[in-house]
């Protein structure tokens, strides 16, 4: 993006011209300042998609400087509201503090019940599993698929709860959607356009996972690509990003996320502190710093047995912690001013 042309206070008239003639053939009127040391030309009108490329090489210029923001949609300056999203009675992004939960993988009925049934009614309302499951290995567990798909239907069937699960490429979004209130995508694809340009088509929300990897700035362009496509139903997801130590955690939970995500964007943010870890000692007191830190909502991997679940087991809370974990949030989900 340009915003801003720096010229040395040596470049000719010509060299100006040239960089004048340039942005108005581009649509864009300018502002000349002439100093002792710098000539200074702004460009005026929406430069979003305005390449600094074009001026970069050009003789006398200096400097090529940005100052609007590549994302548009998803920025508090265009939408100062918070987005609220409504599913089903459910608010995300509101006054309510929303928890997610469930086990990592759909692994079997009994399994998905058994935490559905229980989730229900400790101030869960909506159930996570992922039926595809993108695994670092590609001989670990890789989800039952549609039959997976069809157990999670089966259990908003039986207790209610909403579904939210992981749509791994373009082309099962459709198939995914017909199960899911939300379509998760994950942090391996937060970079992949394309799903995110076809989950953009459709009319449900999307909760978008930050990469290991991932900027802020490239996150809230991720989440713009949805918005670009019209579907404004998106949730951001902080998950744990890759730090030096992985002696101790999996991922560093990058908490300082939230807050400036919920500066710069309108969109709700919701704190993962399962993969955002790695080790389920750690979820309870990084989901209260979370919740602290002004998160939207949590999203905790929950399972029956722990010791015995195909994925992430190691971070996984069994039924009791996950009594542990509510009992000892909710003090402080008051306490923010949150209704839970
Ligand atoms: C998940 O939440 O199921 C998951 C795979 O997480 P992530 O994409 O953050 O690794
Ligand atoms: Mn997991």
């Amino acid at each position: 993006m340009a915003d801003l042309i720096v010229m040395s206070a040596k470049a000719t008239e010509e060299d100006i011209n040239r960089v004048v003639e340039k942005i108005k053939s581009l649509g864009f009127q300018v502002n000349i300042s002439k100093g002792e040391e710098k000539i200074i030309i702004g460009i005026i009108g929406d430069t979003r998609g305005l390449s600094d490329e074009n001026f970069k090489l050009l003789p006398g210029v200096v400097e090529v400087i940005s100052i609007l923001k590549d994302y548009k949609l998803a920025s508090r300056e265009f939408h100062p509201e918070n987005t609220v999203i409504k599913i089903d009675g459910v608010e995300i992004g509101g006054e309510e503090f929303v928890m997610i939960a469930g086990p990592c993988a759909v692994e079997s009925e009994e399994q998905v019940l058994k935490t559905a049934e229980f989730l229900k009614n400790k101030k869960c309302k909506i159930l996570r599993g992922g039926a595809f499951k993108p695994r670092t290995s590609p001989y670990s567990f890789l989800g039952l698929g549609k039959k997976g798909l069809e157990i999670l239907k089966y259990a908003k069937e039986k207790t209610g709860l909403l579904i939210i699960t992981e749509v791994l490429s373009p082309e099962e979004v459709e198939m995914v959607a017909e199960v899911a209130d939300i379509l998760q995508i994950g942090a391996r694809n937060m970079f992949n356009y394309r799903l995110l340009q076809r989950v953009g088509k459709i009319d449900k929300p999307v909760l978008l996972k930050r990469a290991f990897h991932a900027k802020i700035s490239e996150f809230l362009n991720c989440a713009e690509y949805i918005l670009k496509e019209g579907n404004n139903k998106v949730i951001l997801c902080e998950r744990g990003i890759r730090t030096f130590d992985s002696e101790f955690t999996r991922n560093t939970l990058d908490l300082t996320a939230i807050p400036v995500l919920k500066r710069e964007s309108h969109l709700p943010v919701i704190v993962d502190p399962s993969h955002g870890t790695g080790r389920r000692d750690l979820v309870i007191p990084m989901s209260k710093a979370a919740i602290a830190a002004g998160a939207d909502g949590l999203m905790i991997e929950v399972h029956p047995k722990p010791e015995e679940a195909l994925s992430d087991g190691f971070q996984s809370l069994n039924f009791e912690m996950f009594e542990k974990l509510i009992e000892e949030i909710e003090p402080i989900i008051k306490t923010v001013g949150r209704r839970f």
